[in-house]
């Protein structure tokens, strides 16, 4: 791989990505094989000034292994040093990086019942720090690297290093890492996708409804002090970021219990290991009521059935089939990828800065406001050459939002 595009792909995750400041703590989560890119991002976050750099290193065979042999009870706690690894730094305004790059395979046969009461303990132990993040209390940024596991499964046809080096060349791209100016040429597609957010955000849509030829017939009520999203995120003091590295989304939240019909993915998605293939869900008053799929079905019931809130829809993201990445015709088998070539919703938690004043709003007030709460967020793709969005305003005007796969305008 080019190191020339690779240290400037590491300079736009620290200055863009998580635009570190001064004295700040940086926490970044990496598999061990992604030595080299979390050695260039601690250097540059020290040079911009970090007070520190702690890297979480992660494993996942390591994790596998120990699923497949660790005494049953262990899934059920979570040690105190590690609860208080992640609260420590995040109180103390810790901007957090993580790389994403799994096996999407990696935890088949693994019994599914130890991956839902460890997601469920950790959800519970570190509530406060997942909290911090989706109301942007904390700056936190995820970008990704190639791992062998997941090169080898997206091209099964190369040998490890051509299939790295292809994925890399896929991540620079979608990244605009390849362009002449980087950086500029990601202002110019924040200010593109702003364009989006504003003609959304001026229509004040009550529903969105969704029709393809997958079969998906799904009606989306938006609570009424929605707010679209997309491009760059805000802290509360104003220091700008980018959470998802590449982004080609714009998104809300939908009223928790005002989602009906049926939607079919248009790719697969992985939960927990396991890829999930060709399904469907029926929603009744916001609540997945029945499910189905050809591939993967208990890896969605563990999802579906993990909390209360991850039965119900926390995110409604529009993305154009004519994205850069949707073009590349490429499955990655990662959602941070994945998610951005494709309208997509996500089961779980609902972000409350998507509504306005959300990040101030107590649990009580954002759950009037038809906020979803769970220990999961997990996006799913539905979006086709062929989908059509139509909106009703506050008046029932129906608006054509979305034509054969993309915006209107
Ligand atoms: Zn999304
Ligand atoms: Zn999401």
């Amino acid at each position: 791989m080019d190191r020339n595009l690779l240290e400037k792909y590491a300079e736009i995750i620290v200055k863009t990505g998580v635009n570190i400041q001064k004295n700040q703590i940086v926490v970044i989560t990496a598999p061990v094989e992604n030595y080299e890119i979390v050695e260039m991002i601690s250097e540059i976050a020290y040079k911009e000034g970090a007070r520190d750099v702690i890297t979480n290193w992660v494993d996942e065979r390591i994790t596998r292994v120990r699923y497949l042999h660790a005494p049953d009870e262990i899934f059920d706690e979570v040690p105190e040093w590690k609860k208080m690894f992640y609260l420590e730094n995040v109180r103390k305004g810790a901007a957090y990086i993580r790389l994403s790059g799994s096996d999407p395979d990696i935890l088949n046969g693994v019994e599914q019942d130890k991956i839902i009461r460890s997601n469920k303990a950790f959800g519970e132990a570190l509530k406060e720090y997942r909290e911090r993040l989706m109301s942007n209390k904390n700056i936190w940024c995820v970008a990704s690297a190639p791992t062998k596991a997941w090169a080898m499964k997206m091209f099964p046809d190369l040998n490890e290093n051509e299939a790295k080096e292809k994925l890399w060349e896929a991540i620079f791209k979608a990244n605009r890492i390849d362009r002449e100016d980087p950086i500029a040429a990601i202002k110019e597609h924040k200010a593109n996708l702003k364009k989006s957010v504003d003609f959304l955000n001026g229509l004040g849509l009550r529903k969105l409804m969704y029709k393809n030829s997958l079969g998906t017939d799904l009606t989306i009520e938006l609570s009424e002090n929605h707010v679209w999203l997309g491009g760059s995120d805000f802290m509360k003091n104003g220091i700008e970021f980018m959470a998802n590295l590449p982004t080609e989304e714009v998104f809300t939240l939908p009223k928790k219990d005002g989602v009906n019909g049926i939607v079919y993915s248009s790719k697969p998605f992985v939960y927990n290991g396991i890829v999930v293939e060709d399904f469907n869900i029926t929603f009744k008053d916001g609540k997945a009521v029945k499910y189905d799929a050809r591939k993967g079905k208990e890896a969605l019931k563990s999802l579906v059935e993990l909390d209360e809130g991850s039965c119900y829809l926390g995110e409604v993201a529009l993305v154009p089939h004519e994205s850069p990445i949707s073009q590349m015709n490429i499955l990655f088998y990662n959602t941070l990828f994945d998610e951005n070539a494709s309208c997509h919703l996500a089961l779980g938690e609902a972000y409350p800065i998507c509504i306005k004043g959300g990040e101030n709003m107590t649990k009580e007030e954002l759950e009037k406001e038809g906020v979803n709460s769970s220990i999961a967020h997990e996006d799913f793709m539905i979006g086709t050459e062929d989908l059509n969005i139509i909106g009703l305003d506050k008046d029932d005007n129906e608006v054509v939002i979305f034509k054969n796969g993309n915006f209107i305008y």
